[in-house]
């Protein structure tokens, strides 16, 4: 498999360096919530875990995990990259509530990205609809205005429609995030299913245990918000999408 444990070094030199080590979890400006002065959540002084910190524990721990996985139950070089990924991105996850966070920032690009992979993808195979393959000019042109929609739409939403700390950082969410990533991996048997949902499940703990250690007047670990009612349709859709992971008849062995 390939080296996690040097990659969660570079990961962890970086946000080493970017810390100043006097003060190991700075609070970016802004990553307080919506309309609470940042002096009464966040005394001066008074740090939360940021983008560097939480991918640095993300990455390391996730890279323990799997390639204690791997020594294991031998995972293998697929299995073992995606457990990885499901693990940081879940370490990563929740902070998507933060208007002035990097994760918000990384999801648009991602977004974007798989938006103009496909427009490209699409564009070019031929077929009759739209006279396909397109010329690369034209290709590029979809390309770049998928990107653009798809950052902008997914920045936007998660903006207008995501409260820091809020649902995101709730308890549900750790088990949806990894009943999504076992859905998206059912083809792949039996092994990468429950590898993935592990890592993600853990990934999104992760996060939420180091907020709620450096938190005093929002914990993350709450069962449910302010918004009962949301809180409970998430809750039912994380049901739902487990139910579907464990009742899938289509995982191969
Ligand atoms: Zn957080």
């Amino acid at each position: 498999m390939p080296n996690y444990a040097q990659l969660a070094l570079v990961f962890r030199i970086r946000a080493i360096s970017r810390s100043r080590l006097s003060r190991a979890w700075p609070v970016p400006d802004g990553e307080a919530g919506h309309g609470v002065p940042q002096a009464i959540l966040y005394p001066e002084g008074w740090d939360l875990p940021n983008f560097a910190c939480h991918l640095a524990v993300g990455a390391v721990s996730s890279a323990l995990a799997v390639a204690y996985g791997d020594a294991l139950y031998d995972l293998g070089n697929s299995c073992s990259t995606l457990a990885f990924l499901a693990g940081v991105s879940g370490s990563l996850l929740p902070d998507l509530d933060s208007d002035a966070s990097k994760t918000l920032r990384l999801s648009g690009v991602v977004a974007g990205l798989g938006a103009a992979a496909a427009a490209a993808g699409f564009a070019l195979s031929p077929g009759n609809f739209l006279n396909r393959p397109w010329q690369p000019a034209h290709v590029a042109v979809a390309a770049l205005g998928a990107f653009l929609l798809f950052n902008t739409l997914m920045i936007g939403l998660l903006k207008r429609y995501t409260v820091h700390r809020g649902l995101f950082h709730s308890l549900s969410v750790p088990f949806l995030y990894a009943g999504l990533w076992a859905v998206l991996c059912t083809g792949m048997g039996r092994r990468t299913v429950f590898a993935v949902w592990v890592m993600a499940a853990g990934g999104v703990f992760v996060h939420l245990l180091l907020d709620a250690a450096k938190s005093r007047s929002l914990n993350p670990l709450k069962v449910y918000t302010q918004d009962f009612a949301a809180s409970t349709r998430l809750w039912i859709g994380t049901a739902m999408v487990n139910f579907l992971v464990l009742v899938n008849p289509f995982v191969p062995a």
